[in-house]
């Protein structure tokens, strides 16, 4: 009973509204102390802990967005990233829907996110796994994209409607030509073809205007806010703004 979810906002670029969260276990120990993912979830990865972990992250996301609709904001979502344990054991989709079922949520308030790891694995089974995540109506953000192998292929041949940049390129974007280009690029390329995209990792007034001005859709990062606990996200929902 130590883990916990904090809660990051996905803010639309060209008007600063609140759209939806993103969902990022914590582990809170009795100390006072907290863990963070990078140190515990490849020991849970490797132990098999990973996929009940991160389905209690889900039924706390879903019981968070449903105060959020619940308070009137009935286009708000949660994003919740799935392990390569996930899409490679068990049967995830069942698992989701019956959690959307008891939750009585619509499956569009929910959204999951996979990095190319994760879905590398297995590609066919991931694939099977994706469109019936899919045309339950669950969208899917490709994470971290940039990194890893980036696979221009899966742009193709999976069921992904959003693309969420690395943060490794947003933060070096301002000094680096090549990264800056790849950002530009990258949002480009997600225009054409017709996905969703977000920048991860926005921390300065510069990064989000630059971003903002190439039509980025959406944003991430500390210069919005950092990922807080769930309280503080219903208020700054109710508040419209990352000020509490
Ligand atoms: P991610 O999904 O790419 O999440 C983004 C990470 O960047 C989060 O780290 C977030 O706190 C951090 N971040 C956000 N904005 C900024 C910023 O402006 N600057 C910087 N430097 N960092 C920023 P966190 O929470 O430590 O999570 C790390 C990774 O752990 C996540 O990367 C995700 O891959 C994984 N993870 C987190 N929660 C879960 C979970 O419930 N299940 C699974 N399977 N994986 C999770
Ligand atoms: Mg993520
Ligand atoms: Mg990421």
């Amino acid at each position: 009973k130590e883990l916990t979810a904090y809660y990051q906002p996905k803010v639309l670029l060209s008007s600063g509204d609140i759209v939806g969260w993103e969902a990022l276990v914590r582990w809170q120990k009795p100390s006072g102390t907290m863990v963070y993912p990078n140190d515990f979830i490849p020991l849970a990865e490797e132990s098999g802990l990973v996929a009940p972990m991160s389905m209690q992250v889900l039924e706390h996301s879903l019981t968070v967005i449903k105060k959020m609709i619940n308070d009137g904001y009935s286009d708000i979502s949660v994003s919740v990233n799935l392990s390569a344990r996930q899409m490679e054991y068990g049967d995830i989709v069942k698992d989701i829907q019956s959690a959307i079922d008891r939750f009585n949520v619509q499956p569009g308030a929910l959204k999951l996110e996979v990095t190319e790891t994760a879905l590398m694995k297995d590609l066919d089974k991931s694939l099977t796994k994706l469109k019936a995540l899919r045309d339950i109506g669950i969208e899917i953000s490709m994470d971290d994209f940039g990194t890893g192998f980036s696979s221009l292929d899966y742009l193709i041949s999976l069921p992904i409607s959003i693309l969420k940049i690395d943060k490794s390129f947003i933060q070096i974007m301002s000094t680096n030509e090549r990264a800056k280009a790849i950002v530009e690029s990258v949002i480009g390329l997600s225009q054409k073809i017709g996905v969703q995209v977000v920048s991860e990792g926005i921390e300065t007034p510069q990064e989000m205007e630059f971003l903002r001005d190439l039509k980025c859709d959406y944003g991430q990062g500390y210069y919005f806010s950092r990922p807080v606990p769930a309280e503080i996200a219903i208020e700054m929902v109710r508040n419209q703004s990352c000020e509490v």
